[in-house]
């Protein structure tokens, strides 16, 4: 039997986790999953040992015994980059380099999580939209498992995408319009024929994958996290998630009570959430005609927005947007000065750390980690 239980992210009510939820039926708001105490003996801290994102079992959403549906994803490198850095004048960065998972990117960990609870609990059509590499993780892990993927993309997606989605064996749909668009087509779709919706958000499970990349960034720096992080931001289940596991090592005491400053990268192109940070709502509204070659980033109105922006600002961090021709050439910067292969949304997180250092928000003395969510191939 599981042990956790759904808790909603705005009005607090709780559910039993069957593996076949969506969003609260109360307030439509995500729901959180929420672990009993007893699986972290307070202080006890035991890095787990094996391989991939898995290992740290204790903090995931896995019956004892259960195995999960898996391609290895996880335990990416943190890489120090001293000569990016001189190049973008931050003394200590590194790049949490996400392109090695199986997929290309980090939406593996989401995938893996969501598509190994409802196989669980006997779904066996799934859908989705995508502004792309979510639907090449799902296309993988529905292969991996057996099961029916159908992906919604817009047409704009770089071709390398959507190659690697029609390899994975889904069956691919190509809409005029973005990923908005895409959810509407994908949310008909599973209505009429019970297709299970792996939207960002809208099932619980895909945060608990990624926040995984939370735990091995603190296991990384030996269980003191850094000073800065920066996250290229779409629909921010990454953000949501690292923010979530945080707190959930804080209470387990594997750290100390101190947070890093979380800080949200967007494309000028499209950035609701820097929007809301800045004028200090509560959240997004949806941002007109939005355009960015970093697809990843392109989500215009993104369900997570609440809970985005609670993070930014707990943590003392922030909101930054740079534009599509900085964020390309940081992107190729870093590809040839450290042979990490960076996707434009990598590319956007390293700038926006040159221009929080140019500004003084980034300190000499502080740890910058920027996440490299994704493979630059995947976009050429
Ligand atoms: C999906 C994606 C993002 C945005 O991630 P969220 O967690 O949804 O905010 C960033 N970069 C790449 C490469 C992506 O595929």
């Amino acid at each position: 039997m599981h042990d956790w239980h759904l808790e909603c992210s705005l009005c607090g009510v709780r559910a039993d986790a069957d593996g076949g939820q969506t969003v609260c039926g109360a307030c439509g708001k995500p729901w959180l999953v929420r672990y009993p105490e007893r699986r972290h003996p307070v202080g006890e801290k035991q890095t787990p040992t094996g391989a991939g994102m898995w290992r740290f079992r204790s903090f995931l959403p896995l019956m004892p015994g259960e195995q999960p549906i898996t391609l290895g994803e996880g335990d990416t490198p943190l890489l120090a980059t001293p000569r990016l850095g001189a190049a973008l004048g931050i003394e200590r960065l590194w790049i949490k380099d996400e392109g090695t998972n199986p997929t290309g990117s980090f939406k593996s960990r989401g995938l893996a999580a969501a598509i190994t609870r409802a196989v669980a609990a006997g779904v066996r059509t799934f859908t989705l939209p995508t502004a792309g590499n979510a639907g090449v993780a799902a296309a993988a892990y529905g292969a991996r498992a057996g099961v029916r993927v159908r992906v919604y993309a817009p047409r704009t997606t770089p071709k390398p995408i959507l190659t690697q989605i029609s390899a994975f064996g889904a069956d691919l749909h190509l809409l005029d319009g973005h990923i908005g668009d895409c959810g509407k087509a994908s949310r008909a779709y599973s209505a009429e024929s019970g297709a299970f919706d792996l939207s960002t958000l809208r099932e619980p499970y895909r945060i608990e994958g990624k926040k995984t990349m939370g735990l091995e960034l603190a296991e990384q720096f030996g269980w003191e996290l850094p000073e800065v992080v920066l996250y290229p931001t779409g629909g921010g289940t990454g953000l949501i998630g690292m923010w979530k596991v945080f707190a959930e090592l804080a209470a387990a005491r594997w750290i100390g009570p101190r947070m890093p400053r979380m800080y949200t990268v967007q494309s000028a192109g499209c950035a609701p959430v820097v929007r809301a940070f800045e004028t200090g709502a509560g959240e997004c509204q949806p941002w007109e005609n939005p355009w960015t070659v970093a697809s990843g980033l392109r989500v215009p109105g993104p369900l997570g927005d609440r809970l985005m922006l609670a993070a930014l600002r707990g943590s003392g961090g922030g909101a930054v947007a740079v534009t599509d021709d900085q964020l390309s050439q940081t992107a190729d910067l870093c590809t040839r000065t450290e042979g990490i292969d960076c996707s434009p949304e990598g590319g956007a997180g390293l700038v926006a750390a040159r221009l929080l250092r140019e500004r003084g928000v980034i300190l000499a003395g502080d740890r910058v980690v920027v996440f490299n969510t994704g493979a630059g191939w995947l976009y050429r």
